[in-house]
């Protein structure tokens, strides 16, 4: 099959960790018979200073005419003065709206071989675990009406959560339909006991569980699951959550796997075209040096294989291959922390995956 998929760099390990994840890509595309191009275009800091705007027209129609998007990151040092609307940061909530991406899917997986990078006691990580959390990308407080205005007290600000009917259930669909693909259990996030948006996400969500009786559905209320995720997180397998409450808890559950730089993410709307990114940033400390962890990058290309190109086995094939180069003892310097051994490079870790696959 052919697919053409829009490049987007960034700023500071953006290039590096993205040639990396092509690399894969490219390998992939031999060994399964399929032919994937591949078209770069700026965006963040770079964008800001070759077209003085973070968020170039041209890169929204690129990505548009592309079957998915492969970014970096973006931001650094040298932006960071920027008005707000200039932030290369801006770009990300710019694309992904232009995009029309609705859902945001973050596995946090703690490998076997990684178990002592987990800040959590190793009785409670000792059998890994799988969680996968969708959120809910493009409503709630963070897009709702906000302002200042003279309260009861004098000066006060104001943030406000609102959740349709129309946008809860098509980011319960999604949910329940990624349960489906996995472990048939599914763990709806809410704070029904305080928040009116909270009572209908709740109200929907059970609807929607009549139609999944194969999945096993519960609720939870967002202060208990942020307790749950580091007492027991082998209770969760996908969870679907608000756009704050995932904004939250996918970070309190990719700290406790110990490795930002392992970390995939996804954005999907409602076409199959959609967003891959790692969760981390630019990391400008390390930028040009080589240094930089390519596993979370390489991990989602994969997860663009899986859910926009419809291509599992391949998506499997490069899983596997982070998996083998893992277990076998490869590193990085930041899996390494302070322990013995010697660090692989960026390049060195993204040949070891190509070799494994
Ligand atoms: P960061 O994730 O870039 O870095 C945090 C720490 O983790 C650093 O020590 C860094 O060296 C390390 N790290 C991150 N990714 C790594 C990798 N792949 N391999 C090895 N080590 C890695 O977060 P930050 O320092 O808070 O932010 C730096 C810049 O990135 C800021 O400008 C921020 O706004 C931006 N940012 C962008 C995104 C994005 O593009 N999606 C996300 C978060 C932060």
């Amino acid at each position: 099959m052919e697919f053409n998929i829009a490049l987007l760099k960034g700023d500071g390990i953006g290039p590096e960790i993205v040639d990396s994840a092509v690399a894969v890509l490219e390998r992939t595309a031999e060994k399964f018979g399929h032919k994937f191009s591949f078209t770069p275009y700026l965006i963040g800091g770079c964008a800001f200073d070759a077209a003085g705007v973070p968020l170039p027209q041209e890169t929204v129609d690129g990505c548009l005419a592309s079957d998915s998007v492969l970014l970096g990151a973006v931001g650094g040092p040298k932006w960071d003065n920027l008005p707000g609307n200039m932030r290369p940061e801006k770009a990300l909530l710019g694309i992904r709206s232009a995009l029309g991406l609705f859902t945001n899917l973050r596995p946090a997986k703690l490998y076997p071989a990684l178990r002592d990078a987990s800040p959590l006691r190793a009785d409670i990580v000792s059998q890994g675990f799988d969680i996968m959390i969708v959120r809910e990308l493009t409503g709630g407080i963070y897009f709702g009406e906000r302002g200042k205005r003279t309260g009861k007290y004098g000066e006060e600000a104001y943030d406000t959560e609102a959740y349709s009917r129309m946008e809860i259930e098509r980011i319960g669909r999604v949910a329940f339909d990624t349960a489906m693909k996995r472990n048939k259990k599914l763990t709806s996030i809410d704070k029904a006991n305080v928040l009116e948006t909270s009572r209908l996400w709740r109200e929907i969500m059970h609807k929607m569980s009549e139609e999944y009786p194969e999945v096993e559905y519960s609720d939870m209320l967002v202060d208990n699951a942020a307790m749950q995720l580091v007492r027991n997180p082998r209770q969760f397998d996908v969870i679907v959550t608000s756009n704050m409450f995932g904004d939250i808890l996918s970070d309190e559950a990719s700290q406790i796997t110990g490795s930002i730089g392992m970390l995939a993410s996804a954005s999907l709307g409602a076409s199959t075209r959609g967003m891959y990114e790692p969760i981390h940033g630019s990391a400008p400390d390390i930028a040009g040096q080589n240094k930089a962890n390519p596993i979370a990058t390489v991990l989602s290309a994969a997860m663009m294989l899986r859910y926009s190109f419809s291509l599992a086995k391949e998506a499997d094939a490069i899983e596997a291959a982070v998996d083998s180069v893992l277990a076998a003892g490869y590193r990085t310097a930041d899996l390494l922390g302070g322990a013995e051994g010697t660090p692989l490079s960026c390049t060195e870790m993204t040949e070891k995956i190509i070799e494994a696959l």
